[in-house]
């Protein structure tokens, strides 16, 4: 069997001729009433957006984005926190991206300016270097992301950090949030193209209960133009079947099972519990906290946080829409007039896997 160079195995799903071919293919399955598929993941959007897939798809066949930008997800409370902490002396680490997300008055960006220590971090690992480095700072170190970073911060706290460092944990779960979705009145989805990076850590298993309980499409996919064209066709089929089936075109990283030592950190650190998601209010079992063996390292207990009055939105700012697909970037007021990547009013137009932010950077506009 030939073994593909990296390289050419990515060419091998951006094959212009393929993607033809698999186009045409679509166009023949798609129904003559409209269908939605709804992915749940920024660089799915991405790869949609960037390589212009939607204009491929016959006018029946729409795809729509879900919360799959954990930035944009991030409720505004908790980054609230984040920036009391900060203006209280405490050094926050945490990803870039999360500190130009506007909060209920200000953001992190805003109160480094302040004076507040706020650090980028690359992952968790430097934020435990930092504190080793500065026993006599205290750090906190703002988890967010879902099921592909949460594991990687329960390494850390089961390596017994340094006592001057804590953690702010917002991580969120995604399949709670898409069984969201098929309640949100008008949305009608007929499909999940699930993502394929947190497949990777839970598993085709994780999805189960959409075909069987929701009688829901849902096709795992990997993240070149080809997997998510491959993924549409796969849906369409099972609709003109009949069948709601849970399938995976990225069998080459996602398992049946997933990472099944990534679960167990992630089970052996955290428990589940109801939590709130920027503009969608609290979802049922969608977030992590630390468990009680590591309390000594949960922020939130260690110091005595106080915020009231948070606001998920700024007036004006439809990103609660954005981020259950009901609308598409354009459809907001804001758009690319107040809201611009370099004065983002909402979450959606921080992240480099925000809805808004990508429609913006490829200058779509309606
Ligand atoms: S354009 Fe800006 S304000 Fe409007 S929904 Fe997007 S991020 Fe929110």
């Amino acid at each position: 069997m030939k073994v593909m160079a990296p390289m050419e195995e990515q060419l091998r799903f951006r094959d212009p001729a393929l993607a033809k071919k698999v186009a045409d293919h679509i166009e023949s399955l798609a129904p003559s009433y409209t269908v939605k598929f709804c992915h749940v993941c920024g660089t799915h959007e991405w790869t949609i957006t960037h390589h212009g897939l939607r204009a491929l798809l016959p006018e029946t066949v729409e795809v729509i984005a879900g919360p799959g930008c954990p930035v944009c997800i991030l409720p505004a409370a908790d980054i609230d926190e984040a920036i009391f902490l900060a203006l209280e002396g405490v050094t926050v680490a945490t990803y870039g991206d999360v500190i130009r997300v506007p909060a209920s008055k200000t953001s992190l960006q805003e109160a480094k300016a302040s004076g507040g220590d706020v650090r980028i971090v690359y992952g968790v690992e430097d934020a435990v270097k930092m504190a080793k480095k500065e026993p006599n700072r205290d750090f906190v170190f703002f988890a967010i992301g879902f099921e592909t970073t949460a594991p990687s911060t329960a390494v850390e706290v089961l390596n017994k950090p340094p006592e001057n460092l804590s953690f702010l944990v917002s991580h969120r779960l995604i399949p709670p949030a898409m069984e969201l979705l098929l309640g949100v009145e008008g949305l009608q989805i007929n499909g999940f193209i699930a993502p394929g990076h947190v497949s990777t850590i839970i598993g085709v298993k994780a999805y189960e209960m959409f075909p069987k309980v929701y009688h829901m499409p849902t096709v795992v996919a990997g993240f070149e133009p080809l997997d998510v064209l491959f993924a549409i066709s796969m849906l369409l089929k099972q609709i003109r079947d009949g069948e709601a089936l849970l399938e995976n075109e990225y069998p080459h990283c996602v398992k049946w099972d997933g990472n099944v030592k990534a679960q167990q950190l992630i089970e052996k650190v955290f428990k589940v519990v109801d939590e709130r998601w920027r503009g969608l209010g609290t979802i049922p079992s969608s977030a992590l906290v630390l468990r009680e063996e590591f309390v000594s390292y949960d922020a939130r207990k260690k110091y005595d946080i106080k915020i009231e009055g948070s606001r998920d939105l700024l007036p004006g700012c439809l990103c609660h829409l954005v981020i259950v697909g009901k609308i598409n970037p354009p459809e907001c007021p804001l758009f690319m007039k107040a809201c611009t990547p370099q004065t983002p009013k909402g979450a959606c137009m921080v992240s480099n896997e925000g809805t808004c932010r990508i429609w913006a950077k490829h200058k779509i506009t309606e």
